[in-house]
């Protein structure tokens, strides 16, 4: 298609500049808001007048808002009343699948877990493991969104996911290669849909949403069944070809003992995996069930044997943090785990094993949990979508041509 001059007139500096000029204020807004928007002009860096149009913008799309009853008193004139993000508005919704369950959600604008629901896929593998949330996920957004618009859904699992071909490449524990997730998706849910790895979406999730230093660098451990890795560094995570950065579950951490199916002993995933925790703890007789959460709350409860396994595995994370600090010496080092989720002692094992073994890194407290806390799994189902929105405000809720440039 091409412009007549009279397109070219009214948009001179074409949709890219548009676009970006939308996000730059939307982030700008999700940044500092509640605040003025003579203050984003400042932050942003573009003039009262185009951050007005830009806001009105977003303003018409439900994505901010005004807050006149923050305005602080005496000033008048609307340049001082505080903007901010719309957390009553439009939602996107979010999906993780797990080992043996898939969790899905609804967000607001800031990450909020506004609903969540699961579904079991135990004893599921392939295609298979898609068919219980396909079954009820219309329904779930249907019902627990109560009227407001769904602008996007975002669905993430461990192992290789390339966000580009909507598809998880490998995830071995789930027995799952090449399986298309965005086009079953899409097809059921009638919303864009936008795929990741898990440990990339949490990474993300950190810089938009949680701590301002995660922007210059990041990287994130998640160790959970699986374990994966993301590295962000001046706001953008590393993917590469195929996005199959992140793979960590060969990396030597020295443990004696755990046979890998590589053939090595002491990668990292054959010691420190929920599931190589769990079967350690049921070989020592501490748990009935290879269960990383009957662990958990055996140390909750004061078990010794527990605790002592917990605090083990936080050793052998904190040393792949620390091979991971040397080579990239990120400002924040992120790790979701679950026992540090809920008990901080374990993520300051983790910090201090940082502190002692890298050799750029002497502080314990650059070793941090996800700002979202027990949230992180729902905040990392939704944050592709919301990624893609804070980039593109206006391709995403299509206020501007999907082909257009950016
Ligand atoms: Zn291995």
């Amino acid at each position: 298609m091409s412009l007549s001059p009279a397109d070219v007139r009214a948009d001179p500096a074409g949709d890219g500049r548009r676009e970006a000029n939308a996000a730059a204020v939307f982030r700008a807004v999700l940044d500092h808001g509640p605040t003025a928007r003579s203050a984003i002009a400042r932050m942003s860096g573009l003039s009262p007048a185009a951050v007005s149009r830009q806001f009105l913008g977003l303003a018409r799309l439900g994505l901010v808002r005004e807050r006149p009853e923050l305005a602080v008193g005496g000033h008048v004139g609307r340049p001082q009343v505080p903007v901010d993000i719309d957390t009553a508005g439009p939602l996107v919704g979010g999906l993780h699948i797990g080992l043996s369950h898939s969790m899905y959600c609804l967000l607001d604008l800031r990450a909020n877990v506004v609903a969540r629901g699961g579904a079991t896929h135990a004893g599921r593998t392939g295609g298979a493991v898609l068919d219980p949330v396909l079954d009820r996920l219309p329904a779930f957004l249907a019902e627990r969104a109560g009227g407001r618009p769904v602008l996007g859904f975002g669905a993430v699992t461990g192992g290789w996911v390339d966000p580009e071909a909507g598809a998880v490449v490998r995830h071995a524990a789930l027995g799952l290669r090449e399986l298309p997730l965005r086009a079953p998706l899409e097809r059921a849910l009638g919303v864009p849909v936008h795929v990741d790895n898990h440990a990339r979406a949490i990474a993300r999730a950190e810089i938009l949403f949680g701590r301002p230093e995660a922007r210059r660098g990041v990287v994130h451990l998640f160790i959970g069944n699986v374990v994966d890795a993301a590295v962000g560094v001046a706001g953008v995570v590393h993917q590469g070809p195929r996005s199959a950065a992140g793979d960590i579950a060969h990396l030597p951490v020295g443990a004696r003992g755990a046979r890998c199916p590589c053939g090595r002993t002491g990668c990292l995933q054959a010691t420190a995996s929920d599931l190589a925790l769990a079967e350690r703890a049921v070989a020592e007789g501490v748990v009935p069930d290879p269960d990383v959460s009957l662990l958990v709350d055996a140390a909750a409860a004061g078990d010794p044997r527990a605790d002592r396994l917990l605090r083990q595995r936080a050793q052998h994370v904190g040393r792949a943090a620390a091979l991971l600090t040397d080579v990239l010496n990120p400002d924040v080092v992120l790790v979701t785990e679950t026992s540090s989720l809920l008990n901080p002692e374990y993520l300051e094992v983790m910090g201090a094993e940082l502190a002692e073994r890298s050799h750029v890194c002497d502080d314990p407290a650059r070793l941090v949990g996800p700002h979202a806390g027990p949230a992180v799994l729902p905040v990392a189902g939704g944050a592709p979508a919301l990624a893609a929105l804070y980039r593109s405000p206006l391709r995403s809720t299509g206020a501007a041509p999907a082909g257009a440039a950016v």
